[in-house]
């Protein structure tokens, strides 16, 4: 077998991933479908780490009105979260994957508590590790809690799963003259307001040094591929 370019990542899944055709919520066949795409990851030897967003479900600030506070909104997102990190968790254990969830809020009788030095062990043992209740602060995203646990936990690489093939110069559905990047800098990403993650998730994997590649969800087999080695969507660096 190949070197692996990549020993530990942090794969980040918008909750919209987990729609399939439907209008929201969770398709058990969908979420099957990108949990074997994880576990060819596992059976190659690499340690991966899952931030799940709630997008399918609830977003705060969708939610909030002059009659929903936005902190308790921004508690039923991450509540969101838990929930889809329940569903992959489940369609992970049905493939013979080991995996854990561990929340950022405390809700012990259904997953463990995030403590990095435990997420560790849980990659070191060959778990999957789904990192849910983002960073368990309201005024959050799950893109800041994925750059968050992936610097924690020392992944060598961010990526980052969308609906496109990578990042482009303009919203590739509505503009056809839009080009891919193939490399581009966190600050380029981030001073042309690319649409990529928030700023915040941004600054943090650039301040801390872990690399970002975007790459299209529905490329079966691709993030197998990058950690390979391939070159595929856009790195920033
Ligand atoms: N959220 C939050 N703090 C966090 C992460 C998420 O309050 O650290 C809440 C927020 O309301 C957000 C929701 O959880 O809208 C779901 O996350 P996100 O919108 O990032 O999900 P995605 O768009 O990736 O599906």
């Amino acid at each position: 077998m190949s070197e692996l370019t990549y020993k530990r990542i942090l794969l980040k899944l918008s909750g919209e991933a987990f729609m399939g055709d439907s209008a929201g919520g969770i398709d058990g066949n969908t979420v099957l479908r990108l949990a074997e795409e994880v576990k060819q990851l596992c059976d190659i030897g690499v340690q991966v780490g899952l931030v799940i967003g709630g997008g399918n479900i609830l977003r705060g600030s969708e939610v909030a009105s002059d009659v929903m506070n936005r902190v308790t909104s921004d508690h039923m997102g991450m509540l969101a979260t838990v929930i889809n990190a329940l569903a992959m968790q489940d369609s992970l254990e049905s493939l013979g994957q080991d995996v854990r969830v561990m929340s950022a809020l405390q809700i012990n009788q259904v997953c463990e508590s995030f403590k990095r030095r435990r997420a560790v062990r849980h990659f070191e043992k060959g778990r999957v590790v789904i990192f849910a209740a983002g960073t368990g602060n309201p005024f959050f995203t799950t893109d800041s809690a994925a750059s968050l646990r992936g610097i924690e936990v020392e992944a060598e690489l961010l990526i980052k799963a969308t609906k496109v093939d990578g990042i482009y110069s303009d919203d590739p559905v509505k503009n056809p003259d839009a080009t891919l990047y193939s490399r581009i800098s966190f600050d380029e990403a981030i001073d042309q307001r690319l649409n990529v993650m928030d700023a915040t998730a941004l600054v943090l994997c650039r301040d801390h040094k872990l690399p970002l590649r975007v790459v299209n969800i529905f490329d079966k087999g691709a993030i197998k591929r990058l950690v390979m080695g391939d070159d595929i969507g856009t790195l920033v660096e």
